[in-house]
């Protein structure tokens, strides 16, 4: 497994597993598969409703603790200095732990700040190994990172082929921020898997249209956190260090880009009012 260094020092995996839209009653026996093929790194959130069956995972996988890293989210109802900490002890409650590797704030409306503020005191407790935020596009990373204590560690955006975030990437950079993705196949929107030019470029390397677009991503300095409730395609889809992707081919996909979302924009404010409103 590859490994990427946060701002803190703390070794975070590039490769993990995601539990968005996995059921509660299903998510228990995805963890586990996930974890026996060899992830460990599980991203979860508040709004998934699937906090205590990763919990319920951790505590029968095997695994001890500190081998793996668990990233769980904030949601916007939980905003602000005093809902968020005790959202954090609730976490931690619900997955069945004294720490949570990674927390971060899933989308930037609320009170963030006051959100970031108890999560920066629950970090100096010990409570949380690194911070980070999820969906702040540049201009409200760059806001942030001006004004906190902390600086984030992390930020989870909408990152695959034909979304590959390449100025935002470098606004990260900028800013010590590690990128990390979600939807790294766009929930198999745009015709994902039977894209010609991932299909061309797998054929070459023996390998699937998926892998290829996972280690596009791995091999640009991006986390990943694919979700499948296949253990087989979990396999397909940890099996990706076992080949290199050439600058031409890497080149070749990332004209796919059409540096636009495949979902929806946080700038459009249709949307805006949308995510307000599950926050109200
Ligand atoms: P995704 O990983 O882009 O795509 C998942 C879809 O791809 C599922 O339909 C899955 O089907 C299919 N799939 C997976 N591996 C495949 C393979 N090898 N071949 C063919 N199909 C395959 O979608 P996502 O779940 O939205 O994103 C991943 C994670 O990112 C989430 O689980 C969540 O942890 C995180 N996330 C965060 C945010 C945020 O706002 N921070 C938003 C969205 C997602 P099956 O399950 O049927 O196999």
């Amino acid at each position: 497994m590859k490994h990427t260094a946060l701002a803190n020092g703390v070794k975070m995996p590039m490769l993990g597993y995601g539990v968005y839209q996995i059921a509660p009653e299903d998510c228990e026996r995805c963890v586990l598969d996930a974890i026996k093929v060899g992830n460990r790194l599980i991203d979860t959130a508040q709004a998934y409703n699937n906090e205590e069956a990763v919990g319920n995972a951790i505590n029968k996988c095997g695994i001890p603790r500190e081998e793996l890293f668990i990233v769980t989210k904030v949601w916007i109802s939980n905003a602000g200095y005093e809902k968020a900490k005790a959202s954090i002890e609730q976490s931690l409650k619900k997955l069945q732990t004294s720490y949570i590797d990674l927390l971060l704030i899933h989308q930037p409306f609320n009170d963030y700040y006051g959100t970031y503020r108890a999560m920066e005191d629950a970090y100096k407790d010990g409570k949380l190994r690194a911070i980070g935020v999820s969906n702040f596009y540049p201009d409200r990373l760059i806001d942030l990172c001006n004004f906190v204590e902390i600086k984030p560690m992390v930020n989870q955006v909408e990152t695959h082929v034909f979304q590959q975030q390449k100025e935002a990437h470098k606004i990260m950079d900028k800013y010590g921020v590690k990128h990390m993705s979600w939807g790294p196949f766009a929930e198999g929107r745009k015709d994902y898997f039977s894209n010609p030019v991932l299909l061309e470029i797998a054929k070459k390397y023996n390998k699937s249209s998926a892998q290829v677009a996972l280690r596009l991503l791995n091999q640009s300095d991006v986390i990943i956190i694919p979700k499948s409730t296949h253990i087989e395609r979990m396999e397909q889809n940890f099996d990706i260090f076992d080949f290199k992707l050439s600058e031409e081919d890497m080149k070749r996909i990332s004209e796919l880009d059409e540096s636009e979302s495949a979902f929806f924009s946080h700038y459009d404010p249709e949307t805006v009012e949308f995510l307000c409103s599950l926050g109200r």
